[in-house]
């Protein structure tokens, strides 16, 4: 897998996290809006909660990884490192179930930045050509290779938790093929 998977995650951890991009936005949740009877809140709730929930689930699986891993940061991108520090001292399928958790966690900034470009280096599991776009509508990444349907003649269309496990295990079609 990509050495700087936890340094990608943290960088655009930062930014997600960064004043700017917590002030009040038009990406703010619907039923946030709509059900409000108080005045705007001062912070985009929807992302506040969606960066906590991404800190909650890294300080959990790697203290359930670890046992021991140390104190938490109190910079909160710092988690990253944190994790990743920890993740050789941990049994097998828990290092892999870390590094997925990474991935993801890399994948998941990218697409809430906007950055799609992350989608695009990514294979498709199903033929392992690098033609993934990312559907918003679907919350899916989509492979745009017209032979590469599902068996009932859909476009194959993966979860970013799907790519990331594929990445984190070293599966990518293309590294099959290779062997
Ligand atoms: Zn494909």
């Amino acid at each position: 897998m990509g050495q700087d998977t936890a340094g990608a995650a943290a960088r655009a951890f930062r930014l997600l996290n960064s004043p700017a991009l917590r002030q009040p936005t038009r990406n703010a949740p619907a039923e946030r809006r709509t059900t409000s009877t108080t005045p705007a809140a001062p912070l985009d709730l929807g992302l506040l909660d969606y960066l906590n929930a991404h800190v909650d689930e890294v300080i959990t699986h790697t203290r359930a990884a670890a046992g021991e891993p140390g104190p938490v940061p109190r910079q909160r991108a710092d988690i990253y490192d944190w994790c990743e520090q920890v993740i050789p001292t941990t049994e097998e399928d828990q290092q892999l179930l870390l590094r997925t958790m990474l991935e993801r966690h890399r994948l998941e900034h990218a697409v809430r930045l906007g950055d799609f470009n992350a989608i695009r280096k990514e294979f498709c599991p199903a033929c392992g050509c690098l033609g993934l776009f990312w559907e918003d509508a679907a919350q899916r990444a989509a492979c745009s290779n017209r032979r590469c349907r599902t068996p009932d003649g859909l476009t194959q269309r993966w979860t970013l938790a799907r790519l990331a496990a594929q990445k984190a295990g070293g599966t990518e079609k293309w590294r099959r093929n290779a062997t």
